[in-house]
């Protein structure tokens, strides 16, 4: 029992759950691990465990199934209480190449099954990712993965899975932060029952220094990065913010304890520039 006198530590932050399309519950926030080498990975995705997070975002181009897997076994958390995202590579979109490539992520992470499973990039000018779907409809069917979705679909793409009338994905994951908000994207989604999840929530930090952002987060007793953050989440995305600082990766969490006002909110969404940093969907292959 803690004495009195015995400071408390501070409480885990509640992070709010989402309910996708079929009925399985996602948290809002997660944590990214896009850049950090396989061997860095346990450690960073255990400080994220033990802050709180419970679901955490990989890829197979990312190389660090591995460690991810690692920190997940090593944490003593049940399987039940965790939500682990992993990505279709564009080298493997194919019916058959996408069912090697699942099991091969599935060894890697050394699970049993994942919750989400994304389709990484359309790649277009390949012209496979309804054969990619047909296989992902597949491994949804046998139970392998909780929830199929995609990532980096623009409303075209999408709209031709929409028309095979088979599963409709629960994500679509994007770039998307104060400076590229994804408005007609994050519609369309909301249209079908799609939520949206915003990769580089934070620009990579890049629009940490904005005053509109710096001047919220001074009034707030905040951080710039807990206020975009909680602007995400009021917009009704999931975000994945990417830290291997464990002082940040406490920070981001903490960042759905964050309250932004009306005008808060205004005012941030009025930053939105076309600023995409990353390759637009329909010219990557
Ligand atoms: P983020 O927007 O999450 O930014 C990460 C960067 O911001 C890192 O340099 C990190 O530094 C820094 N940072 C994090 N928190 C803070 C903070 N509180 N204060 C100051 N700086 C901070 O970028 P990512 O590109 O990593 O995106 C997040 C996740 O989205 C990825 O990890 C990945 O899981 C996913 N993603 C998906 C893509 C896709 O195509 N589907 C593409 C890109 C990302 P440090 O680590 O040094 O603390």
């Amino acid at each position: 029992m803690t004495s009195p006198t015995t400071p408390s530590a501070p409480a885990t932050p509640t992070v709010p759950a989402l309910t996708l399309n079929n009925g399985v519950t996602i948290p809002q926030l997660g944590f990214g691990v896009f850049q950090v080498p396989d061997d860095e990975t346990t450690e960073a995705v255990a400080s994220a465990l033990e802050a709180g997070y419970r679901s955490i975002d990989t890829a197979a181009i990312y190389g660090n199934e591995v460690g991810t897997g690692r920190a997940i076994a090593e944490s003593g958390i049940a399987r039940d209480d965790l939500f682990v995202t992993t990505k279709l590579w564009n080298a493997d979109q194919g019916y058959d190449s996408t069912l090697r490539a699942f099991d091969d992520s599935l060894e890697k992470l050394g699970l049993d099954t994942v919750d989400l499973y994304l389709i990484h990039w359309p790649t277009p000018a390949k012209d496979l990712y309804l054969d990619t779907w047909r296989a992902f409809e597949r491994l949804y069917a046998e139970g392998r993965t909780r929830a199929i979705g995609v990532s980096n679909f623009e409303p075209e793409h999408l709209q031709r899975i929409l028309d095979l009338g088979g599963t409709v994905p629960a994500v679509n994951q994007v770039e998307a932060h104060p400076a590229l908000q994804q408005r007609a994207v994050q519609a369309f989604g909301a249209e079908h029952g799609i939520l949206t999840e915003a990769w580089s929530p934070l620009a990579q930090g890049a629009v940490l220094g904005d005053p509109t952002i710096t001047d919220i987060a001074t009034r707030l007793g905040a951080t710039p990065a807990q206020v975009i953050l909680r602007w995400h989440l009021d917009a009704g995305r999931i975000v994945i913010p990417k830290s291997v600082t464990p002082t940040r990766i406490r920070e981001n969490l903490a960042s759905v304890d964050v309250q932004l006002t009306v005008e808060d909110r205004a005012a941030i969404d009025a930053l939105d520039a076309d600023g995409r940093t990353g390759p637009h969907p329909a010219d990557f292959n």
